[in-house]
């Protein structure tokens, strides 16, 4: 793990959001020595170190994991966030967010969708397939408009005086982008990719799940990522 490369380091997601890892705290080696305190050992080699990792996660040993802390800016659409925010170890381990009474809104701060996914027929929190050619960018085109009068009305608004605590009320509210930090340690962190990378999760927080995983989580905790991909994700015994 090079924290060099990784501290600092910002992946876009979706058309203008991001994450970007602010903090690390620990790595594989710090949940095996965590777990080897019980008997006042440290690390006993790669291989051995290894395996044991391998059995922590694999017979649920959460507290070692807990060890390690990542410390997360996030720029995501509210409807991710609205999803986000419902894994309550991030409120409990932190999570600070922008506020729309102090900081105003710009104009381009809103999610435009690459494509329109389809209502799917049935599952009523799923989508399947989407709307192709003209229509979808006639839609698309009317989102636009959407967005432009929505925010011609906020700056009227905050013109005329009125708060911007009261003005945000003509914003579009779940495709507004917010700024957000949070910190999480790294059992609950899997909890969140587990669930949010999975197909039945809104695409707009499995791209950020996906992003973390691939660029922050993979790199800092590779012996833990492997683990994780074979006992969690692929459910294996
Ligand atoms: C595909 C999908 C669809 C969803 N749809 C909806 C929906 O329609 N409506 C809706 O309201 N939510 C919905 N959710 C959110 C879901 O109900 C959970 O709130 C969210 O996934 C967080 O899961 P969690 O509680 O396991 O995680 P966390 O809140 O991060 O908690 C992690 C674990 O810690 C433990 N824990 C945390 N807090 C407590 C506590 N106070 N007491 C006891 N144990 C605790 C639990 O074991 C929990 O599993 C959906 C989630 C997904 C993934």
């Amino acid at each position: 793990m090079n924290e060099k490369i990784l501290i600092g380091h910002r992946v876009d997601v979706l058309d203008k959001g991001w994450v970007e890892l602010q903090d690390l705290m620990g790595d594989d080696l710090a949940i095996v020595n965590a777990a080897r305190v019980s008997f006042l050992g440290e690390s006993k080699g790669t291989e051995r170190d290894k395996k044991l990792l391998f059995y922590l996660l694999r017979n649920r040993h959460t507290t070692p994991f807990e060890m390690v802390e990542f410390k997360f800016r996030v720029r995501a659409p509210l409807v991710t966030w609205w999803q986000w925010v419902r894994h309550r170890t991030f409120h409990y381990q932190s999570v600070n967010a922008q506020s729309g009474r102090y900081t105003p809104f710009q104009e381009d701060d809103f999610y435009i969708p690459d494509v329109w996914r389809l209502q799917a027929k049935d599952n009523k929190q799923a989508s399947e397939g989407t709307l192709e050619g003209p229509d979808g960018e006639a839609l698309t085109r009317e989102l636009v408009e959407h967005y432009k009068r929505g925010y011609q009305l906020y700056e009227k608004a905050i013109q005329q005086g009125i708060a911007r605590e009261m003005a945000r009320l003509f914003l579009s509210g779940f495709a507004v982008y917010y700024t957000w930090i949070v910190k999480v340690d790294a059992w609950n962190l899997m909890h969140f990719l587990h669930l949010r990378m999975a197909d039945d999760a809104q695409m707009e927080i499995r791209v950020y799940a996906r992003a973390i995983f691939e660029h922050f989580f993979k790199p800092a905790l590779p012996w833990t990522s492997e683990a994780f991909e074979t006992y969690i994700l692929r459910g294996e015994d």
